[in-house]
């Protein structure tokens, strides 16, 4: 069957609220290439967005899953306890930025993990009130929306959200928000909205992802680190997006010296299976008591054993220093197109390790969201799948396997240059 022919499946069938980017059905998919339902190929740039930094069907991870599949799917971890929720626990534990012993507990999920990291927050404090940034994203369920920074298409349809939720600008050069300004409206919060004394967490990217891939900077984070730790309240790293080595390190925390209470993981926790968690300081974690957590599927144990061989691969195969170098080499090529006339429009070239991200403006120097969708569409024709983001949508983001062979980036971002060039 065609794409074509899919598609016009998917119209009648699917409701149309899970919007696709792109009118192309995936058939197959190695590492960081995709081969679609016509046969023709694409360079992943996209990774499922940030689920794959271990690459496609990584075989070691396939090959864990699959001995998992022939042992047992399912008995409900909190029916049946199983050793490999339990083994990446203890890895896990060991390999977070939280100061003290740590604990973790799994789900399926982003959203998921970041409702729970919630509910743990307001379960050790006894206090409701949440705070985050605009622009951030926290997922699709009915309190991640309501913590989500961005109104549309993520809340304007779903009425207001639950009472207790706030939130304060981010520092964004491109929104014009200094530190200083995110940190005075925290204190104008504080004044004004709900005191100190009332809220249970804060919780931050520390790279905002569909944000468009600023990162938090090292005063916030301390100042975070400062007030959370003056007023009680658990600071949650949110790192669905950065974990895992994308940008260099395990976590992106790992490049600040503030150690947050909470983390959410998920995305490339498990290299493609659906599988999230919170890690967390052990008193805070404990805290939530038995039976209030979980779900049917929390931390399935397929997804399990691929998590476990995701951290193997991390390792053995180098994927942080990799991250780094691949960075690099997006960065250099992407300056070199920022020189040449195609890279006039070209502008904010940022993000750490092989999280990079880049602007596309208009010629009065406005975000250009329209040129931002045109260069994807282009790069899709060209045989490229990439990614736009961003608080004004003209924010183009790679988020290549961190396994990628060095002649498939490089092919990537020459294609990536056609299309720039190609903008108007
Ligand atoms: N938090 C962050 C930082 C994310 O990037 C995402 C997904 N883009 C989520 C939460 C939600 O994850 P999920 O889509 O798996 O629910």
């Amino acid at each position: 069957m065609t794409n074509s022919e899919l598609i016009f499946r998917r119209d009648a069938a699917v409701a149309r609220s899970l919007a696709s980017a792109y009118p192309i059905f995936v058939e197959r998919a190695e590492n960081s290439i995709l081969w679609d339902a016509d046969g023709k190929s694409f360079i992943d740039f996209a990774g499922g967005i940030a689920v794959l930094n271990t690459g496609h069907r990584h075989p070691k991870v396939l090959a864990a899953a699959i001995r998992q599949i022939e042992a047992y799917t399912h008995t409900a971890f909190q029916i049946l306890p199983y050793e490999p929720y339990v083994a990446l626990a203890e890895r896990l534990n060991a390999l977070a930025p939280i100061d003290g012993p740590a604990k973790s507990v799994f789900f399926s999920t982003g959203a998921e993990a970041v409702e729970n990291a919630i509910k743990i927050a307001r379960a050790a404090t006894g206090r409701a009130g949440v705070i985050a940034f605009a622009g951030g994203f926290h997922g699709r369920t009915h309190l991640a929306m309501s913590l989500t920074g961005k109104v549309s298409p993520y809340r304007d349809q779903f009425g207001v959200g639950p009472a207790g939720i706030f939130h304060v600008p981010f520092p964004c050069e491109a929104d014009s928000v200094s530190v200083e300004e995110s940190l005075k409206a925290l204190e104008r919060l504080f004044r004004a909205d709900i005191s100190p004394a009332d809220v249970a967490a804060i919780i931050i990217e520390p790279v905002q992802g569909e944000g468009g891939f600023h990162s938090a900077p090292e005063a916030l984070l301390a100042e975070l680190r400062q007030l959370a730790d003056q007023h009680g309240i658990v600071l949650i790293a949110d790192e669905i997006q950065t974990g895992f080595g994308r940008t260099g390190k395990m976590f992106a925390m790992e490049h600040s010296t503030v150690r947050p209470d909470l983390i959410t993981v998920a995305k490339s926790l498990a290299g493609g299976f659906p599988l999230s968690g919170v890690i967390g300081r052990a008193d805070l974690m404990d805290q939530a008591s038995p039976g209030s957590l979980g779900g049917t599927y929390s931390g399935n144990p397929v997804a399990c054993a691929a998590a476990l061989a995701v951290l193997d691969v991390i390792e053995d195969e180098f994927l942080l220093e990799r991250a780094s170098l691949i960075g690099n080499r997006i960065r250099d090529r992407l300056e070199s197109y920022i020189a040449n006339e195609a890279g006039r429009r070209i502008v904010g070239l940022r993000g750490p390790g092989a999280m990079i991200a880049f602007d596309i403006i208009d010629a009065n120097g406005q975000p250009d969201a329209a040129a931002a969708k045109a260069v994807a569409h282009h790069a899709l024709e060209l045989g490229l799948v990439i990614l736009t983001c961003g608080i004004f949508g003209n924010t183009i983001r790679i988020l290549v396997p961190l396994t990628v062979p060095d002649d498939q980036l490089d092919d990537g971002l020459t294609r990536l240059g056609v299309a720039l060039g190609k903008e108007d």
